[in-house]
């Protein structure tokens, strides 16, 4: 209930305030309030760096429960330091407590308008053993790999050296980057020309329920000028970037069964056959020599892209090389679309595959009765991801296979087909792409171009996060920026931030923050 209430008062100062007449700032003083900005952090690295660490080593892993209240608290104070009206969305549904999605408010007198950002504070699972720097909830400095011990006597960070911990980048980053931004503005007399409205996803790693049934029930109370979902790397190129969409997504789990148990490999060698070899090659049959999805029909539903679109993916510096070397690849899949591009296209890809329980398993010599893989697929915008799936299925069936769906084979299918496959899948998610050109979008645009550099401007980011929410559920305009950096080791073992990201972060931020009004 005082959730609601918590809303109310908030209409009624944005009715209050959009009466007040805006008054933003030039381009060249938004420049010198960048400045001051970062001169402020320069005298406060050794703070921010601490004040961070300690928010990282708050263990965040997503569905469990007690790690995530624990960020609650955490965040909320943080923000509430900052003046933020802070509230959660567990005060009117008692049921979120466990990962409920935070809603930090800051209005400011005469604003020129609201600004809503999405970032979230839940991380995906940690596997310890893996982490070779520090655990993932022991955060550390390192400079390439070797741990720097943090003396009294430091008190200025190289900006290439790196933080590590779970959610360094994904998806913290943006929320110490807003704190501090916040910080440096009140500490240098400066004031956001926007009201802020952060919300703060639990749950983005596990589904984001509680964010979705939030903004089912209290959307139409979130009034805002421009969404901002704070997630994703920043390009490679290291420029500040922008991103207009995001992908879908959706998998299926492929299991080719050949025989009830596994069979003694001499015995039965030769006679009983190979789910290994057949699953090996239906898998191969859904890409060429190339990389290019076989698959009938799997590109047809591609909404192409737009004039803005293509220039602006030709204007992104080509780091492809650079990626070659950094990742040891010798050649990418696809070699004559550049790498931009083909975050436009959908994506098929065999994320794990099992027979015989695994290289790790004891060996047993025998053949296994079935092999299977898990395929995922990326989307882009045009495509339905039912149907992308069913397209899939009819691929397998058209290999010559019997396809029974959701469920394990019975006696008698497993005497009538000689190829049979099992494939679980549930749903999935289709992506979201806005068109370039909203006025408000290119004021970003223009607030973060550094040192006269523009943004890279992505009409897809790679991966998926709540956008389409804001772009379509809300139908406000949206857009993404993203502040880390791409080598961050985001989802496995030694995930960073580099240093420099967060201080940049910082800059970008209080530029939004700042920016005029368009
Ligand atoms: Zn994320």
């Amino acid at each position: 209930m005082q959730g609601e209430k918590h809303i109310k008062t908030y209409i009624k100062y944005l009715l209050f305030f959009s009466f007040c007449i805006a008054l933003p700032l030039t381009g060249q003083a938004q420049s010198s309030t960048a400045s001051a900005v970062a001169q402020w952090r320069q005298s406060h690295e050794r703070e921010i760096i601490e004040e961070y660490l300690e928010l990282l080593s708050i263990p965040n892993v997503s569905r469990n429960g007690e790690d995530i209240s624990a960020n609650v608290v955490k965040i909320t104070a943080l923000f509430e330091a900052l003046d933020f009206d802070v509230s959660t969305s567990a005060e009117s549904n008692p049921e979120d407590a466990n990962a409920p999605l935070i809603i930090a408010t800051k209005l400011t007198a005469n604003a020129a308008g609201t600004l809503l950002f999405y970032i979230h504070y839940d991380g995906v699972p940690v596997t310890p053993a893996l982490w070779s720097t520090c655990p993932p909830f022991q955060p550390c400095i390192a400079n390439d790999g070797e741990v720097i011990e943090l003396t009294d006597n430091i008190q200025s960070f190289d900006p290439q050296w790196r933080i590590h911990g779970r959610s360094a980048s994904d998806d913290k980053a943006p929320i110490m980057s807003m704190a501090q931004a916040i910080k440096a503005l009140a500490a240098t007399d400066q004031t956001p020309a926007w009201n802020i409205v952060l919300l703060l996803d639990g749950q983005e790693e596990s589904g984001s329920a509680n964010f979705r049934r939030y903004l089912s029930e209290h959307g139409d109370s979130l009034q805002a000028d421009l969404a901002i979902t704070l997630d994703g790397p920043r390009h490679p190129s290291t420029r500040p970037t922008m991103y207009y969409g995001v992908r879908g997504g959706a998998s299926l789990l492929v299991k080719v069964h050949t025989a009830q148990q596994p069979l003694h490999s001499g015995n039965y060698g030769n006679w009983a056959p190979d789910p290994s070899v057949s699953l090996g090659r239906l898998l191969a049959s859904m890409k060429d020599e190339n990389g290019r999805i076989t698959i009938d029909g799997f590109y047809d539903q591609v909404t192409p892209l737009t004039f803005n679109e293509l220039q602006a993916l030709d204007s992104i510096p080509n780091i492809e090389n650079e990626l070659l070397v950094e990742f040891g690849i010798a050649e990418p899949e696809q070699a004559d679309t550049r790498l931009e591009a083909k975050l436009n296209l959908p994506t098929l890809n065999i994320l794990a595959m099992d027979s015989g329980g695994g290289l790790s398993a004891p060996g047993i010599t025998a053949i296994p009765a079935f092999a299977q893989a898990r395929i995922a697929m990326r989307l882009v915008q045009g495509i339905d991801p039912v149907q992308q799936q069913e397209k899939v299925i009819a691929h397998i069936r058209a290999q010559g296979f019997h396809v029974i769906e959701n469920r394990e084979p019975s006696a008698s299918e497993r005497l009538q087909y000689p190829r049979l496959v099992s494939v679980s899948y549930t749903g999935g998610r289709a992506a979201v792409r806005v068109p370039f050109g909203h006025p408000l979008t290119d004021a970003v645009a223009n607030a973060i171009s550094l040192d006269g550099i523009r943004p890279a401007q992505l009409p897809t980011l790679g991966g998926g996060l709540p956008f389409g929410d804001f772009a379509e559920g809300l139908d406000m305009p949206t857009v993404g920026v993203a502040l880390v950096n791409h080598d961050n080791n985001q989802h496995g073992p030694d995930e960073n931030l580099k240093i420099q990201n967060l201080w940049e972060g910082i800059e970008i931020l209080s530029r939004i923050l700042t920016m005029p009004a368009p």
